[in-house]
């Protein structure tokens, strides 16, 4: 489990901003000011009340996963004013709640439903700190990145410093690898010098990270190669979820959706999730 959920959340204090780092369930959250960047997966919110510091006002999205916008509806509940920024094709999903597009549908996942007030522009104020707009699809229908003038992103499932955010053609469409090209090409066009990621810590080797994640979206042009990392992530996910699944359960429920549970990669991933 280890590698899967990096122990306890913790903070990381970068100039003027925080970061809450909360391994694989749960995407980072960024809080500038009063305006948070993502709000993680919608299980384990009131962990969050020492770390949120006074009212939210603003909450941006990099993309719509559950585990980027689980905590919309907490934090409405809180605060009815709270107003929600996203990409135009997230909304264009979110609003009639697309199910599939949105994830949720054969993961497993849950998001407590919710709505985008308004449409991302392509220049936006984060807590006081102007930041370009940069549309990085693939991973996710409308997925963005955030970048200020000193150079910081929040990159979202965009680029991790190992990898990025898993692709989905079968529901995303064909296109989501030169998608995922053209994000990886317009991170670096922004030159970032830190980029914080949607999962794992802040990184300043943004050309190692690019270059890993370009041989991995070589990788993932290979059909096999792309359902097996979907399916390794989809098992990571399901016992966050739910932690008392053990071997048996999680390898029925990959025969169920059509994957030979005695697969060579089976075995090394029930053993390193400590099944
Ligand atoms: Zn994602």
């Amino acid at each position: 489990m280890a590698t899967w959920d990096a122990s306890a959340p913790h903070s990381i204090e970068l100039p003027g901003l925080a970061v809450l780092v909360r391994g694989w369930l749960h995407g980072n959250i960024v809080r500038i000011g009063p305006d948070l960047v993502d709000t993680g997966y919608y299980t384990g919110f009131d962990a969050l009340d020492s770390w949120l510091v006074g009212p939210v006002e603003r909450i941006f999205l990099t993309h719509v996963h559950s585990d980027h916008s689980g905590g919309i509806a907490a934090l409405r509940d809180r605060d009815s004013a709270v107003a929600v920024y996203g990409h135009p094709d997230a909304i264009a999903i979110v609003e009639p709640w697309d199910l599939e597009r949105l994830w949720i549908d054969n993961t497993g996942q849950e998001i407590p439903r919710f709505s985008i007030d308004h449409p991302l522009p392509s220049r936006v104020d984060i807590g006081g700190r102007g930041f370009d707009v940069i549309p990085a699809g693939g991973h996710a229908t409308g997925g963005v990145c955030f970048v200020d003038d000193a150079g910081v992103m929040i990159s979202g499932d965009a680029l991790w410093e190992r990898g990025f955010g898993i692709l989905n053609p079968v529901i995303d469409g064909p296109g989501v690898f030169d998608d995922a090209a053209g994000a990886l090409d317009r991170i670096e066009e922004a030159a970032p010098r830190v980029v914080i990621p949607g999962h794992g810590a802040p990184f300043t080797d943004v050309r190692g990270a690019l270059g890993r994640a370009r041989v991995l979206l070589e990788r993932m042009r290979d059909p096999k190669d792309l359902r097996r990392r979907a399916f390794m992530g989809a098992v990571g996910f399901w016992v966050l979820i739910d932690p008392t699944l053990d071997a048996e359960a999680i390898k029925a429920r990959l025969a169920d959706q059509g994957v030979d549970p005695t697969a060579p990669w089976v075995a090394p991933l029930l053993q390193k999730l400590g099944r």
